[in-house]
Parts: structure tokens; sequence; C-alpha cells
């Protein structure tokens, strides 16, 4: 494409779902695109608890932003952290550079929250990241080995425990894998512990799991649960965490590996473009997905607040980000050729939640499935959704094998072989070593 300096700039953060979506739909026009990232990859979120669980490896559900774009020659891929804008001039401001543009689109997403608890952070990392999926990845494999390690030792077998906080789609999918793991994966690989003993608890604070599902596909998912050997505790409110313990009011449960799967943070970025916010920091939008008062500056995905024709707030779910992205993108084009912007709706295609191994649930509308068949759709959904040809491939073949043979590829314990909580467990152990630790 003919560059000249009248060709509009658009710069975008972040090559999430939507910010990919909304640069992959721009660089058919005649605009330069600037996309911004922290990270160098595109990561597929909905997998990383594959790789949390040692089902997956990291490069198979990511994927080099600049490859992804190799071939969309006016796209221009950026490393760095985008920390503030000056809306009035036109400029995105990262340490040591300024990028003006003529269009911005926001797409940073969210993190975790631990409620106004950050101490609690050391000891229950949630899953946002690859680097959060290793550090579960880590921690779960670390603990078996250490509980084998004292157990060879002759100090006695001890108790272990993985309390995972939170029961979304992500604390769901967590504890049931987790359960295959203990009872299936591992259970004959061990001498001096028997891995079938470890206990799974979900702990959530609301009165069911999955609760942006309906209720009998909740239901459905506790009985999978407790089918795999997790033990599900519904408004069960946590308040407090430490190094091996997790406490609900006076009831306190040692943990050898704490999860944190419970709330969502919007990027501080939000904050950072000085519009009005929700009560959750999300941008709230026009129905153009534009902020109030700056026309040129889009907001999409996680990060954005909008409403849906009943008055609920879009959920954070890559669909949501991804058509934001594409209609974003969409009302850039029509200004550019002088036509009017159309307000965005979402087209809501369905809801799957996995919980293990041939168990999930799925809402298509009015028809709610689960099991089996759930599970299916869920993976054929996602590995379709998957970057790279090769990436979806692998998954499919690694899945096929593991679903045969239970064996899941890539076990590795990488990083340092301290676990925060062993010492403090230990600890414990030694005063009551008659006692199996009990919640
Ligand atoms: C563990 C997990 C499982 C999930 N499972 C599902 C699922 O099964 N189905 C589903 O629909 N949704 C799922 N989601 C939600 C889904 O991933 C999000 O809704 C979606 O990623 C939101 O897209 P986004 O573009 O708004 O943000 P993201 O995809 O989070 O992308 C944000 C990007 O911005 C970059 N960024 C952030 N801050 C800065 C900065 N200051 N400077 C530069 N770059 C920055 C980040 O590095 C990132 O690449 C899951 C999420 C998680 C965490």
């Amino acid at each position: 494409m003919e560059e000249n300096k009248s060709t509009p700039r658009i710069v975008i953060i972040g090559a999430g779902f939507g910010g990919l979506r909304a640069a992959i739909r721009l660089a058919r026009s005649p605009v330069r695109i600037t996309l911004i990232d922290r990270r160098n990859h595109h990561t597929f979120q909905p997998l990383l608890y594959q790789v949390a669980t040692a089902g997956i490896s990291p490069g198979e559900i990511a994927a080099p932003i600049r490859w992804i774009m190799r071939r969309r020659h006016n796209v221009e891929v950026l490393l760095g952290e985008v920390e503030h804008f000056d809306l009035e001039k036109k400029l995105v401001k990262l340490p040591g550079l300024e990028i003006p543009y003529d269009y911005l689109i926001v797409a940073a997403g969210a993190s975790h929250a631990y409620f106004g608890h950050d101490e609690w952070e050391p000891f229950a990392p949630g899953l946002k990241t690859i680097e959060d999926a290793l550090e579960i990845r880590r921690r779960v494999l670390l603990a078996f080995e250490l509980a084998e390690r004292q157990a060879a030792g002759g100090s006695g077998a001890m108790q272990l425990n993985f309390v995972i906080v939170g029961g979304g789609p992500t604390g769901v999918e967590l504890a049931g894998t987790l359960a295959e793991i203990a009872r299936q994966v591992l259970a004959n690989e061990f001498d001096a512990i028997d891995p079938r003993t470890t206990r799974i608890i979900l702990l959530e604070g609301g009165p069911r799991i999955l609760p942006a599902y309906p209720e009998d596909l909740s239901k459905s998912a506790e009985e999978q649960l407790r089918h795999l050997g997790v033990e599900v505790h519904t408004s069960a409110l946590v308040t407090n965490v430490q190094a091996a313990a997790v406490s609900m009011g006076s009831t306190r449960i040692p943990a050898a590996v704490i999860l944190w799967a419970a709330g969502v943070a919007a990027s501080p970025l939000g904050k950072a473009l000085g519009t009005p916010l929700d009560r959750a920091g999300r941008v709230l939008v026009n129905p153009d997905l534009s902020v109030p008062g700056h026309r040129e500056v889009f907001v999409i995905g996680d990060l954005a607040s909008l409403k849906d024709k009943n008055g609920k707030v879009l959920p954070g779910v890559a669909p949501v980000a991804m058509q934001e992205g594409t209609w974003a993108a969409h009302n850039i084009e029509r200004d550019l050729k002088g036509e009017p912007r159309r307000d965005f709706h979402y087209f809501d295609k369905g809801s799957l939640a996995t919980i293990g191994r041939a168990a999930a649930v799925a809402e298509f509308g009015k028809i709610h499935i689960s099991g089996f068949l759930a599970w299916l759709s869920w993976l054929f959904v996602h590995v379709f959704f998957l970057i790279g040809f090769r990436n979806r491939v692998i998954v499919m073949i690694q899945w096929a094998w593991s679903y045969f043979t239970y064996e899941r590829g890539a076990r590795l314990i990488t990083g340092s072989q301290h676990l925060p909580s062993w010492d403090a467990l230990q600890e414990e152990h030694e005063r009551h070593p008659e006692s199996r630790i009990s919640a």
C-alpha cells in the first residue's frame, strides 16, 4: 500500500482477542496501523488451564504477534508497555516513546483481582498469562514431588490439599483437571505416596458454581465435578489466604497449593484514559464503542463496559472482544468513507465451560447440554479458534492421545524448587504427625 502523511494512523493497544481482530480487519483498509503489546505473543487464554495442568506446552496456545501480522504490510508491531495517554494531543506514551494517532483502539483486557487483598497473590496465583500457567504447573507438580520425598524419608505421608478459590469457568476447569491428574494421571507413578488421596477443594463465595450459567447447568457441573472427586463448597467466602492455608471465618483449610480464580480487575489503562468508568474499573463506552467526548478513541473487550438490550453488561469473554474488535474497525472504516457509524450489538452464539475429560456444560440459547456432547463441542470450538494450523493439529493430536492414555505430555518442573507453602505445612505435620489434616 502507498503510504503518505495523510494516511490515517491507527494505534491499537493489546494484541489479545479484541485488538488482534481489529488489526486484521483494518489491515485491509488504506491506513497505517501500529499494534502495541507488552508481550511479543498473543495468548489463547481459554486453554491456559491446559498449560497450568501440564496437558500442553505454552508454544501451542501462543503465537508471536509479529508472525501473525507478517503478511499485513501496513501493520507495524511494537513490543512495549503503554503507560499514559494525552487524548488532547492524540498521543500514546510508552517509556521513551510517544506515538501519535488519528484513531486509537484500547484493548488492554483485564487481570486478576484479590478484593483489596493483594498480599494474597504470592500464596494464591491467578491464571492470566503463560507465566502464570507455568507457575501453577510448577507448584502442582512440585507438591507431589515434595510429598513423595518427605514420605520416602520416613516422615510419613502428608495430606495434600489443593484449594481453588472461585467457581467460575476457570476455577471449575482447574479443579476438574487437577482431580484427573491426582486420580488418574499420577495414580501409579509414586511409591511412597498415593496421589489419589489428594483433596481437590473448590470454594465458591456465591450460592452456586458457574453463576453466569443457567441453574440446571450449574447443578450438572457440580455433579460432574463431584464425580471426578472434587469437593465443592458453595457460599464459602474466603476471609484470609496465607502461605499454606485458606480461611473462611473460623474454618481453616491447610493447602499445599492454592489457586485464585475469583475475580478480575480491568487494566489500569482504563483509568489512564481519564474517561468515565463503571464500578469494576471498565471504561464506559458509547454504543459505537467510542468513549464519551472522544470519537476517535475506542475501547473494546474486557476493558469496555457496554450494556446489551436487556441492560446487562456484556460478559468478559472472547467472542465479545472479537466482535467488538471487528465492529470498532468497521466504524473507523465508515468514518473514512464518510458514512455514518453504527451501534454495536453482541451476537451471542452460546457459552461452553469444560470440567474435565468428557465433562462439560454448554448453553446454546434454550438448548442446554452436559457431559460428553458438551465436551466435544467445547473441544472443537476451542481448537477451531486457536491461532495457526500447526497449533490446531498438535493440540488435537495431544488431546486424542491423552484422552485414550491419560498421559499429560508437559509435566516439567522448571524454575525454583521452593514451594511457598511447604515449610509451614511441614511444621504443622511435625506438630501433629498422627492427625490427617482436614477441613
Ligand atoms: C484462564 C482464562 C480462561 C478463559 N476462558 C475463556 C473461555 O473458555 N471462553 C471465552 O470466551 N473466554 C474465556 N476467557 C476470557 C477471554 O480470554 C477474554 O474475555 C478475552 O481475552 C478478552 O480479550 P481482550 O482483547 O479484551 O483482552 P486480552 O485477550 O486479555 O488481551 C489484552 C492484551 O493487552 C496487552 N496489554 C495489557 N496491558 C498493556 C499495556 N499497558 N501495554 C501494552 N499491552 C498491554 C496484554 O499483553 C494482552 O495481550 C478466559 C480468560 C482466562 C484468563
